[in-house]
């Protein structure tokens, strides 16, 4: 069993409720292979959201403590993105996953991209959130550009 990013599986999760559907791993899903979740949702944020960027440092800092989960109008999401990380490893764990496909560049569930937290589009090497909880657990992630 793996874990997906439900966004991939055309879920409309995203911040700006559209999807990032990929057929592949909606066939997954079909076929009984893969669990679709969604962190920053698992984390009590709503849909629609602000867009958020790890400021800081990445995912594995938000972690211990040393950087912040920041949305575009300044608001600390550091505790839902921590919150939801730690739901969709429960998840991930009662189903016995141990791989997990996550959509990149997303600060919870970017494995090689994340933007860099200047909301200037640019982009740096890192992991989001419930990637590196995920990693710190065992479960191999990889990207849909990676799978
Ligand atoms: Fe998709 Fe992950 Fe963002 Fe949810 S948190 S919309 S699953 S990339």
């Amino acid at each position: 069993m793996r874990v997906v990013s439900a966004c991939l599986m055309g879920c409309e999760c995203r911040y700006d409720k559209k999807s990032n559907l990929i057929m592949d791993i909606e066939q997954l899903v079909r076929e009984g292979t893969a669990l679709p979740v969604c962190p920053e949702q698992l984390g009590g944020l709503p849909t629609p959201r602000n867009p958020a960027e790890i400021v800081g440092g990445d995912g594995f800092d938000v972690l211990n403590g040393t950087a912040k989960v920041i949305d575009n109008q300044g608001n600390d999401v550091t505790s839902q993105f921590i919150d939801g990380a730690r739901q969709a490893l429960r998840i991930a764990q009662t189903v016995g996953a141990t791989e997990a496909v996550l959509k990149e560049r997303s600060p919870s569930c970017g494995s090689h991209m994340i933007y860099d937290g200047t909301y200037s589009n640019s982009k740096k090497k890192g992991v989001g959130v419930t990637a590196a909880l995920f990693i710190q657990n065992g479960i191999h992630v990889s990207s849909e550009e990676t799978k």
